[in-house]
């Protein structure tokens, strides 16, 4: 990938101004992902024999491969069921070749992130992203000076980007860890007045739209603090 698209991804995402860019680019990387898995990986004989190694994707992108495939833009039934049958006929032999009963022969089996073809996709491409973000605040006034605009990162991220800082360039490492903590602090706070105004906002003296004004200001305090959602919402 060219730096130039990589920065443009980048700036972008800061400028879509929500809770978190890291977690708007992971959003985009998965949904690029997915997208072409249906489109094309699903005919390609190396993305066919990882995913039979793995023994399918992990339970979070089980779900969301097949929400794709039901989309009635896509309507790729074909494709996952071929994915599936693959998996299907590998596990028969799994099951068949099973002859103890030790915990070990059963974890060969089962899916997980650690083994999901699309995880570990996200979190190369985060790994690069974070890194590339890392030094372009040290490197670049634009991204600097849209990122203090920003409202920062959600805590995660913030802790891998900081973490991250450690590689920057020694003299203009501390620049870099100090303006993440000054955008952080910032947005930390902004957000803690936001929920004393929502709390205050409960009281029957504030109308009803009083209260959906700030209705979203409980998503976007999760958003900050655990990341963005990862599994789809529960049907109910
Ligand atoms: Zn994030
Ligand atoms: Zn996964």
């Amino acid at each position: 990938m060219s730096t130039s698209i990589t920065y443009l991804r980048i700036k972008r995402a800061i400028e879509k101004n929500g809770e978190c860019f890291l977690c708007e680019l992971e959003a985009e990387v998965e949904q690029k992902y997915l997208d072409n898995y249906l489109q094309e990986l699903v005919m390609d004989s190396n993305a066919r024999e990882k995913i039979i190694q793995s023994r399918g994707f992990c339970n979070n992108h089980s779900y969301k491969i097949l929400a794709e495939a039901n989309k009635p833009t896509i309507s790729d039934g074909h494709g996952v069921a071929l994915i599936m049958q693959s998996i299907t006929k590998q596990l028969i032999q799994d099951v068949s070749e099973l002859k103890n009963l030790h915990k070990d022969a059963f974890s060969k089996i089962i899916a997980n992130e650690k083994k999901c073809p699309a995880c570990i996709h996200v979190a190369k491409s985060m790994e690069m992203y974070i890194k590339k973000t890392a030094e372009l605040l040290a490197s670049s006034d634009e991204i600097s000076e849209l990122f203090k605009e920003s409202k920062g990162l959600c805590i995660p991220h913030f802790a891998a980007l900081a973490y991250t800082a450690e590689y920057v360039e020694v003299n203009r490492r501390q620049a870099v860890l100090q303006l993440l903590s000054e955008v952080e602090k910032e947005n930390l706070f902004r957000l803690h007045s936001e929920l004393a105004e929502y709390v205050k906002r409960q009281s029957y003296e504030f109308s009803e739209a009083d209260r959906v004004a700030v209705a979203n200001t409980l998503l976007r305090s999760v958003e900050k603090i655990a990341g963005r959602r990862m599994r789809m919402q529960e049907r109910s």
